[in-house]
């Protein structure tokens, strides 16, 4: 009786129908190989946040920082990751390790609009767990 095909190789399955494999060197090559890939996902993951962590750090090397948005973005860095949050008030801070930053927009009276801005801090201890997702 045949039906369906293997997962991994394509093949012609045969025997029970609730198989999903030839045999077991089948299926631990499907499950390897599923595991690499969710695996280089954390990578890439891990990877820029690891980035934004030492541009983060290279621009705030004394705790607190104020610095242009474009210049975080033309060193690499990438608003969308970050390993923890901290709020404060209205001012969400993200984290990459032990180096956040806010964003802010501050009035430019030479430049005559808002800059786009971020504030920069190094963690501390009195922000640890007190971030509450349904409070905001
Ligand atoms: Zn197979």
């Amino acid at each position: 009786m045949e039906h369906g095909k293997c997962e991994n190789c394509d093949g012609q399955l045969t025997g029970r129908v609730d198989k999903r494999f030839c045999d077991d060197q089948c299926r631990s090559n499907y499950h390897n190989r599923n595991k690499r890939k969710s695996e280089r996902v954390i990578a890439a993951v891990n990877r820029q946040i690891r980035k934004n962590r030492s541009i983060l750090h290279r621009f705030c090397p004394n705790g607190k920082a104020t610095v242009r948005k474009e210049r975080l973005l033309d060193a690499g860095f990438s608003f969308q990751y970050f390993s923890s949050i901290y709020q404060q008030g209205k001012l969400a801070y993200y984290f990459s390790y032990e180096y956040g930053f806010a964003p802010i927009v501050e009035q430019s009276h030479s430049e005559g609009r808002p800059i786009e801005k971020v504030l920069i801090i190094q963690y501390q201890e009195h922000m640890k767990g007190k971030f509450d997702p349904w409070k905001y």
